[in-house]
């Protein structure tokens, strides 16, 4: 998922001072005593597979009648009781193995009596059938938006349903496993007046206008997926197609669902879409995990969603100039892969997903810029990294135990993991360009193929990247991993430069200076440092560092005319030059894009 940037930085802007009067230490709930945490839920049933069917009879309302029907495994031992989570969903009856069972539905679950117990191993169909009035929702969840009688566009003077499921909020439609540790395949089956498309996840199998005045569309999602990523459109679209030569010669159908009337500036704003999936697919060294890739181009919907083989997108993609929104749809995409192929078990594990995604921006500057020659390509990715160290610079200056770190479960709501300070989108990217840095492009790239290929259709912790980095590498990355993703903030540097003409000593004193105390030791750092003579000629050292302050002294031939401390964000730390030799050292870096 990203949402638009302003957005986000408002909340981080907002936890800038967080209000710690109340407690002592924010791990705990002051009043109980109880640990603030949150934990992978339990599957004492494996869900194989779930057919959806639902039924709009009227746009012009936010209601629907479903049925939902689950095939499910028990596991670990007898299983009397199947609990869903339901947050939405009226339900009038349940039937299990094709009996009426009983039920009770509280605090948003939805309890069903197995009886007999299914044994282990034992497949059982659960039948549950509800109605569903989601006027309430605003924006999560299934949401109703109403038609605009002075749109340009017919499609925004009829109504339009769209769904919105990350982190938890598809059980207010639809009665399932809410958590990401679940994969299932899934089908939906979308009865509605028949002047709307209707998309959803995977292959369109059939559809059928039996019924006077309505289309039923039957959609197929065969390789398995968590339930958040499940989706529904429902609107007056025009569909574009977006493929290019190889995708269709494959089969793969790259289409974008845009209001009517604007089909050429959509196929402009979209251009690129299939050639980057050409360009992931070879990265990542993985084909396409879909039967298609759809972008829906959704009103009233901010930023974009990367639900299985059919992101939904914001509508305003649909206006602007070639290239404008690559970002956006380059992050969505390679979402197929890191998120969707492979998902985070548990939201604390978020930045497997969205830093990815994040990263993913940057790699397409990168190979956008490539024809330009490696020096340009370097440039416009590091541009990219840049702007999220920035980011982060102004916002994020935690510290242990105060802050929780990008990959903690402190959180009550898992919507907190999307705006922590200590953010998985931009610190995310830093931290996957940091690794590439680390262990460079062949080991990197490797470690993240494996990683995809081993955790294919399940779910992957952060432990889990890390030993595919390491197996790839040959580097042991526990430390790394400690200090730069389970501990907030980041190293900030203080960097005194001198120079001794008698000696021609160019000195380099450097300074931690972010909180240094029992919960937060200094890091442990190789920091590069590059000197530019007069003649156009540089060198670079490595100073390393493990304490608060640390020192490089090195002879130099000549009175170097500049000074930059770690020139290719390498180890993303934020600096201030103190002391500077010569005017030509920004006072601050990143400030500007990276040289
Ligand atoms: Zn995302």
């Amino acid at each position: 998922m990203r949402v638009l940037l302003s957005l986000v930085l408002l909340v981080f802007a907002s936890g800038v001072q967080p209000a710690l009067a109340l407690a002592d230490d924010p791990r705990i709930d002051p009043t109980t005593g109880r640990q603030i945490a949150a934990w992978a839920p339990d599957r004492p049933f494996d869900h194989e597979h779930m057919r959806l069917e639902l039924r709009f009879p009227d746009m012009n309302k936010a209601e629907f009648e479903g049925v939902m029907a689950l095939r499910a495994k028990a596991v670990g031992e007898a299983r009397g009781t199947l609990t869903l989570d339901s947050q939405g969903p009226k339900v009038s009856r349940v039937l299990v193995r094709g009996i009426e069972a009983a039920f009770t539905l509280q605090n948003n679950r939805l309890s069903i009596v197995v009886a007999p117990p299914a044994q282990p191993g034992e497949v059982i169909d659960a039948v549950v059938e509800y109605a569903c009035d989601f006027s309430g929702n605003k924006g999560d969840g299934l949401v109703w938006r109403r038609p605009r009688e002075d749109s340009k566009s017919e499609s925004g003077r009829m109504p339009q349903v769209w769904s919105q499921g990350q982190p938890e909020h598809n059980s207010r439609w639809f009665p399932c496993h809410d958590s990401p540790n679940e994969k299932l395949t899934t089908e939906l089956i979308v009865t509605a007046p028949k002047a709307f498309e209707v998309c959803s996840n995977g292959r369109l199998i059939s559809t059928n206008t039996a019924q006077v005045g309505m289309k039923t569309w039957h959609w197929s999602q065969e390789t398995p997926h968590p339930a958040y990523l499940v989706t529904l459109a429902i609107g007056r679209f025009s569909v574009i197609d977006l493929a290019d030569e190889k995708a269709r010669a494959s089969g793969l159908r790259v289409v974008a669902y845009v209001p009517v009337g604007s089909e050429e500036s959509a196929a402009t704003t979209l251009g690129a879409t299939a050639e980057m999936i050409r360009f992931f697919e070879s990265l990542f060294d993985e084909p396409y995990p879909w039967a298609q890739y759809a972008q829906v181009c959704a009103r009233g919907f901010n930023g974009g969603m990367e639900n299985t083989s059919a992101t939904t997108m914001m509508d305003a993609i649909v206006n602007g100039r070639a290239g404008q929104w690559d970002g956006l749809i380059a992050h969505e995409l390679a979402h197929q892969w890191f998120g969707d192929l492979v998902t985070c078990n548990s939201w604390d594990h978020l930045w497997l997903n969205e830093g990815w995604a994040t990263y993913a921006e940057a790699l397409w500057d990168e190979h956008k810029a490539s024809p330009q020659g490696p020096e340009k390509a370097k440039e416009a990715y590091q541009r990219n990294i840049a702007g999220n160290l920035r980011s982060q610079r102004v916002t994020n200056r935690g510290f242990s135990p105060d802050f929780p770190a990008m990959v903690s479960n402190r959180y009550t709501d898992p919507d907190e993991m999307f705006s922590r300070l200590d953010n998985p989108y931009p610190k995310g990217a830093c931290v996957l360009h940091m690794l590439r840095m680390r262990i460079g492009d062949t080991a990197f790239f490797k470690g993240s193929a494996l990683y995809l290929d081993r955790y294919k259709h399940a779910t992957a912790t952060t432990d889990d990247f890390r030993r595919c980095l390491e197996e790839t590498s040959g580097v042991s990355l526990e430390q790394f991993f400690d200090q730069r993703v389970y501990r907030p903030g980041y190293p900030r540097l203080g960097v005194d430069l001198s120079w001794d003409e008698s000696t021609r000593t160019l000195g380099v004193a450097f300074e931690q200076t972010q909180k240094i105390d029992r919960f937060n030791p200094a890091y442990t750092l190789d920091i590069p440092v590059l000197v530019r003579f007069s003649d156009g000629s540089s060198r670079t050292f490595v100073s390393p560092m493990n304490a608060r302050t640390g020192r490089l002294d090195v002879v130099l031939d000549s009175r170097p005319t500049r000074v930059i401390i770690d020139p290719d964000l390498t180890i993303c730390a934020p600096t201030q030059i103190r002391t500077p030799l010569t005017t030509a050292e920004p006072a601050a870096s990143p400030a500007a894009p990276a040289q």
